[in-house]
């Protein structure tokens, strides 16, 4: 038959978007969920109710996986492995990139093939053409169901190494939670002084909206390994983050977050790089790993 089909397991907030996409491009969709009720609205619209995980996967070959992690994956396919010889799992709930090289030696040893994707959009980027999701797995797999991934978001295939598209995700993490958070400290400095969300709101929108600039001039520079303190160095950030730390701490503010900046610049100037540029600092975090 022509008629396009998937089968859909997990209906978060994310998956329930991702069967709703699905529906709406004419596609047959099996769902399964722990919480049965879930499926309720998404079967009145048209979508099918596999009573087992084992049923949802043998419905299709493909197979989307949208759940809190991958320990929610084992416990709903570890009794379903029999079912798994020949799919194709996208395994679109976020974890470590070692936990998704482990989890595409498992589902190989289950005859299957596991394809890793982290989605960088809330469930409302579902169906935008703007959104993406990093993929990772075998290339011939991706290729023959990229038209079905690509109704969900556009398609950003990274390589073969299953680990990859859990990394991209998880670097993308590493800057969205620490960029969001240093917005909301300020906000807390603000407010204990009396300044409301609304009122810094452009100088918010503008400071953290010129970082494309500072990456574009510092990307070729960290790539060849340069590192010279001619625009700005080391010793002055440590200046600038200080004075932060103090006016969060006269503000009766936790202190915590700009410390910790505090605390990474101080290592980097002990370590000889006052005088560089504060790009120094990638290869002073890479040199204190634990
Ligand atoms: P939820 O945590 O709300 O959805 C979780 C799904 O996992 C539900 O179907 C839930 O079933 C199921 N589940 C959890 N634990 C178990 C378990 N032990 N056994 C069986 N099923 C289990 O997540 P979202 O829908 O928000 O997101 C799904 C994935 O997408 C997550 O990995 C998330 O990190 C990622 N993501 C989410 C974004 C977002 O903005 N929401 C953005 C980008 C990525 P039940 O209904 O029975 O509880």
């Amino acid at each position: 038959t022509t008629q396009k089909s998937v089968t859909v397991i997990g209906l978060g907030p994310m998956g329930r978007a991702m069967v709703s996409a699905y529906l709406d491009a004419g596609y047959d969709v099996t769902v399964f969920n722990r919480t049965a009720s879930r499926a309720d609205e998404l079967v009145a619209r048209g979508a099918t109710r596999a009573e087992s995980a084992e049923q949802a996967i043998r419905a299709n070959e493909l197979t989307v996986l949208s759940l809190t992690d991958y320990d929610a994956m084992y416990a709903l396919l570890e009794p379903a492995t029999a079912a798994l010889a020949g799919r194709v799992l996208v395994n679109l709930s976020s974890d470590t990139p070692d936990r998704a090289r482990e989890a595409a030696e498992w589902a190989a040893a289950h005859g299957a093939q596991h394809l890793t994707g982290g989605v960088s959009v809330p469930p409302s980027g579902i169906g935008n053409p703007d959104a993406y999701t990093y993929y990772s797995g075998p290339k011939d797999a991706f290729a023959q169901h990229e038209a079905t991934l690509e109704v969900l978001t556009r398609a950003d295939y990274k390589g073969e190494d299953p680990g990859l598209g859990a990394l991209y995700y998880q670097l993308q993490m590493d800057m969205f939670w620490t960029g969001l958070t240093s917005w909301l400290h300020a906000l807390a400095v603000a407010r204990a002084n009396g300044i409301t969300a609304e009122e810094l709101l452009p100088y918010a929108t503008d400071v953290l909206g010129t970082m494309p600039n500072f990456f574009a001039f510092y990307t070729p520079r960290i790539d060849a390994g340069e590192i010279v303190g001619d625009v700005e160095r080391l010793s002055m950030a440590v200046a600038s983050i200080d004075h932060v730390v103090h006016t969060t701490k006269a503000a009766g503010v936790d202190p915590a977050l700009p410390a910790a900046v505090l605390d990474a610049f101080r290592r980097g100037a002990d370590a000889g790089h006052a005088d560089d540029s504060l790009t120094s600092l990638v290869d002073v975090f890479a040199k204190n790993g634990f």
